[in-house]
Parts: structure tokens; sequence; C-alpha cells
């Protein structure tokens, strides 16, 4: 730290992504990535903007916001366009959160809330999962500030049903209540249907998952038309060409092209209910995931060994040293070919102990 830091942040401690190995090939399943490259019909569109980049990008992001209205039946001015879903979830915290208007979250999810909260000096609540991972809606209700969250949940993949989401959502009437749906089309129910309804919902999606498209940094979220014009307040005061011009055509692309975007995750949904069969065949406990990883544990095999032995292997899969989280894995669900050499490694490591 130089002596010129800003007091302020002395203390931050920035969020830890997982590894983006350049050392040795892997098979990657560590950081939720699709196995799909990008559909052809976005790179396609990509090109030919690359010829144009000597313009500004469009600051007022007006086609891809058209195009996601279209695709999700909003309106325009109800969708905010941003550099990868953790911008708008920055830009949620700074908008909606202040000392006065703690953040409430679960203890165990997107490990980016809390550094959010840090870094906009706003005080965060850690609501236990149960024992059995699950949100217990109720813990939410008539929050003191707004609510976050993630469904289905990071690390675990458990999703909340559509009714559940909607109960927090009306016992938050003074609060925004952000619905972080990163992982929702591998199997989870959106709560989008809700923004209409509801002036205090913001459904926050990516393009980085069931979209191919996380080198290419691209999200959005959709709310009541104010709670919007409250982001772009925020965004158009940090950086107004915030999603540069390559990478609005790849979005509008994968929005043309919505059966590859379907087909992909369906794939992915497939081997998860596969993977976890294996799994729980030798021995593990798998939560039942609806997204695109799964937690595991072995009764007999420690979550920080089966995590360096499957790396000395050539497989990344990650691993959290907290409390709740140490004995387990998050395995992202790669091919069918890539999940059938994980569980013979896997079989080998626990044949081993
Ligand atoms: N929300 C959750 C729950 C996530 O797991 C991630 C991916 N790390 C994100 C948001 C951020 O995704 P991105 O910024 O790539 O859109």
């Amino acid at each position: 730290m130089s002596r010129f830091f800003s007091k302020k942040y002395e203390t931050l401690s920035p969020y830890v992504p997982g590894e983006q190995p350049r050392d040795r090939r892997y098979i990657k399943l560590n950081t939720n990535e699709s196995p799909f490259p990008p559909s052809k019909k976005a790179v396609e569109k990509a090109e030919e903007v690359l010829g144009r980049l000597n313009l500004y990008s469009d600051p007022d992001l007006k086609f891809i916001r058209e195009a996601l209205a279209e695709t999700y039946g909003a309106d325009p001015d109800e969708v905010l366009v941003v550099n990868g879903s953790d911008e708008a979830l920055n830009f949620a915290f700074m908008a909606f959160g202040d000392e006065n208007r703690p953040a409430s979250f679960p203890d165990v999810t997107y490990g980016f809330y809390p550094v959010f909260a840090r870094l906009n000096g706003i005080p965060f609540r850690e609501i236990p999962l149960d024992d059995a991972f699950e949100i217990t809606p109720s813990d939410y209700f008539r929050a003191p500030g707004p609510v976050v969250i993630a469904n289905p949940n990071a690390q675990t993949g458990i999703a909340l049903p559509f009714t559940a989401i909607e109960e927090i959502v009306k016992q938050n009437p003074g609060n925004v209540v952000i619905v972080d749906e990163a992982y929702v089309d591998f199997g989870g129910e959106s709560a989008l249907p809700l923004v209409k309804k509801y002036e205090n919902l913001l459904v926050v999606q990516t393009f980085s998952k069931s979209r191919s498209l996380a080198g290419a940094r691209l999200g959005f979220a959709i709310g009541n038309k104010a709670l919007i014009q409250d982001l772009n307040t925020i965004r158009c005061s940090i950086n107004p060409y915030n999603v540069n011009s390559v990478t609005c055509a790849l979005g509008i692309g994968v929005l043309s092209d919505p059966e590859y975007t379907k087909k992909n995750a369906a794939y992915v949904a497939e081997v998860r209910e596969i993977t976890k069969k294996a799994l729980r065949a030798l021995g593990f406990t798998v939560t039942e995931s609806k997204s695109n990883f799964i937690l595991a544990r072995h009764p007999g095999v420690d979550g920080g060994f089966l995590y360096r032995e499957l790396k000395n292997r050539g497989i990344l899969v990650r691993h959290f040293d907290t409390e709740r989280l140490s004995a387990y894995n998050r395995i992202t669900i790669g091919s069918r070919e890539q999940m059938q050499v994980l569980l013979e490694q896997i079989k080998s490591i626990v044949a081993g102990r």
C-alpha cells in the first residue's frame, strides 16, 4: 500500500476471482463458464463493428436495451446494460444502500456482495442459510435496507421458488430487493414477470454463463423505470461508455439466437443431473443445484485435499476455505467428456483414501 492510498480504502480486501491459469491446460471447472463457444451469430455481429472502433460506443446502449426489452417483454427504459453483472450489483449497492440502510444477504452466497458493501461504506447483515444450505425467506422480511438474493444461490446452486421471491419483495415495500439471476437459465424460475408489479424489485442477469460471453463482460438489470434511472445516474457518473461496441454487438447477436442458448443450457442441466447421480453413488453429498455447478463433499475426503489432488491431475475446481464451505468443492458443469474425466479422477482419489 502506498502512503497516498485513501484511508477509506485501507482495510478493503478485494474479491478473489477463481484462477485463470496460464501455466498449463486444465479441464477448467472452477469459474462457472460455459463449455460452449459464443453463438456464431454473435461473432458475426461483432466482426461488423471492428472497423468502426475509432468511434465511441453508444452511451445510451439503445440497440441492446431494445433487444433485451423485446426478449423479456419489458420497456427499454426498464433495462440497464452493464459491463458484466458485477457492475450492476455494485451500482445497486451504491444506489440503494447507505450507512442507515444496511444490506442483507445470506452468509453463503456470492463473495462479491460483502466486497461491494465495504467498498461503498454500507453495513451489512449476513443471514445464515439453514443446515440444508437453504434460504429461509422470512429472514428477509421487513429488512432494514436492500436485500440481495442470488437465485439460484451462488456456491450452493439451490433455487428459491418464484412465490418465495415474490413474498420477499412484497414484505419489503421500503427496500429494493435485488435478485441476482446469474444462473437462472439452468433450471431456476426468473422473477422478471414480477417487475411490472413491484416498484422495489431489480432483477440482474448476465451473459457470462448460459450465453457463453464471460470474456466479453456483459450483464443487465431489469426493474421499474425509476430504479433504472437511479442506476443510470450512477453509471453515467462513472463511465457512460461502460459497455464497448464489440460487446454490445456480441450481446445483440446472442439475443438473436435464443435456440443456441436454450440448447446449451439444457445440455448443461442434463449433464449436471448425471454428475450429481454419479457423485452420490461415490458417497458424496451434493446440493440440489439448479445451476451450472454443484457443491459436493465426501465424508472421507477433505475438501482442500480433493481440490489439490484434482489440480495435480489437471482438473481445476473451486475450493472456498471458509468455515461452512471448506469441506466442499464447487464444480462447474463442463462437457460430458470433461465430467467423465473428472469422475474417473475423483473415483481414483476416493479409492486411494
Ligand atoms: N452473480 C453471481 C451469483 C455470480 O456467481 C457471478 C459470477 N462470478 C456474477 C454475478 C458476475 O457475473 P458477471 O460479472 O460475469 O456478469
